[in-house]
């Protein structure tokens, strides 16, 4: 349903959300709120894309969920909301249609079905990028949904919190805007002590209406400091890189998160070829992988190509393992399985890679050091 393209984010830490980056102020502002008792029951964060107005209003909700009354991070339900697992934070942003749902409350359960799935892999990838193929709205059913909650009392807490991400996509189409006014009831009539939490990044999108029961808040564009030290410390990305990528994303880590993900992409697709022509007995497919790659310099890239060899290779060898599950991208790995290298093969494979990229880091040429390494590793692999 869903493509995740991670990167070079694979978490080394439990999974979860990462830290909040470059809003210190608004948070400050917010939390003051929540410590008097103004905070409106409707909230908007609008902003530019991927400045990181869901991942404010996560916070806000593990704010007010807080035992400790300050997003503490350490007490039960902010472990459990920084895991999207608060039986009282709820959040919901649009899905692609379910089809085949033939009646009203079986296309809420299917759509509650595939907001829970969505969750779940947001859970377990939070840097991935999630796109989905076609598309996607905030539907009647979910608001539907949404109601049933939040007449519910809260689980665990005094309070019910609703995040609602892409808030505009309610009204996909003018003809049918029954999701936007069923909204609309939730927010003039709001049930005690539930909190809802819209954002958007078209906030001009939403209906009038809804804008003016809720207190707006702009969310501004990120420092670029702070996205550097998100991809360093979160994503694990180098500094020349995370620098890089930082200068050019406007402010916006989501945005720096995606060119991460796409560059990422492009080079396990490099890596897929290289294992390709190692498994290959063809000399000219390995030769011409080989002349394929820049003779000097992009050292960062061929670095990245080799990387990403070596996390094919461990996918392949959970695979070999009988646990594919626990490898990062099963998907890319079987396109290799054809194959089937034993264990002791593959672990070869993976020493000889990453010798590779030892002389790599040392500036001999690419070219050279791919030549070697595809016969190398072309005989480790097809060794009995
Ligand atoms: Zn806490």
């Amino acid at each position: 349903m869903a493509e995740a393209r991670g990167g070079g984010a694979r978490p080394s830490r439990p999974p979860g959300l990462h830290a909040v980056v470059g809003h210190e102020e608004l948070q400050a502002r917010l939390s003051r709120s929540v410590e008097r008792g103004r905070l409106p029951a409707s909230v908007l964060l609008h902003g530019p894309v991927g400045v990181g107005k869901q991942r404010l209003a996560l916070w806000l909700g593990q704010r007010l969920l807080c035992e400790e009354g300050s997003a503490c991070g350490r007490c039960r339900s902010c472990r459990l909301a920084l895991r999207l697992e608060h039986p009282d934070l709820h959040w919901f942003f649009p899905l692609p249609r379910p089809k085949g749902a033939s009646t009203p409350s079986r296309l809420r359960e299917k759509l509650e079905e595939s907001r829970l799935e969505e969750l779940e892999e947001r859970r377990a990838r939070p840097l991935a990028v999630r796109d989905f193929d076609g598309a996607t709205g905030l539907y009647l059913a979910a608001v539907q949904q949404m109601k049933a909650m939040a007449s519910r009392r809260p689980a665990m807490g005094k309070r019910t919190v609703f995040v609602v991400g892409d808030a505009e996509s309610m009204v996909p189409q003018a003809s049918s805007p029954e999701a936007a006014n069923a909204f609309l009831k939730l927010l003039e009539e709001p049930p005690e002590d539930a909190f809802i939490l819209l954002t958007s990044s078209r906030p001009g999108a939403l209906l009038p209406t809804i804008r003016s029961r809720t207190l707006g808040l702009r969310v501004l564009p990120v420092p670029t400091g702070a996205i550097e030290g998100l991809l360093v410390e979160v994503a694990g990305v180098d500094a020349d890189r995370a620098a890089s990528l930082a200068r050019r994303s406007q402010g916006s880590p989501g945005r720096a998160l995606r060119a991460l993900s796409e560059e990422s992409g492009a080079a396990r697709g490099r890596a897929q070829d290289l294992l390709k022509a190692a498994l290959s007995r063809d000399r000219v497919d390995r030769w011409s992988f080989a002349a394929s790659l820049p003779p000097s310099g992009a050292r960062g890239d061929f670095d990245e190509v080799l990387a990403s060899a070596t996390e094919l290779l461990r996918d392949l060898l959970t695979a070999s393992l009988g646990r594919p599950e626990l490898g990062f991208d099963p998907g890319a790995a079987a396109a290799l399985a054809g194959a089937a290298p034993p264990a002791h093969a593959l672990l070869r494979a993976i020493a000889l890679v990453e010798e590779a990229r030892e002389e790599a880091a040392g500036n001999l040429n690419p070219q050279a050091i791919t030549a070697g390494l595809l016969v190398d590793l072309g005989s480790a692999l097809e060794s009995p």
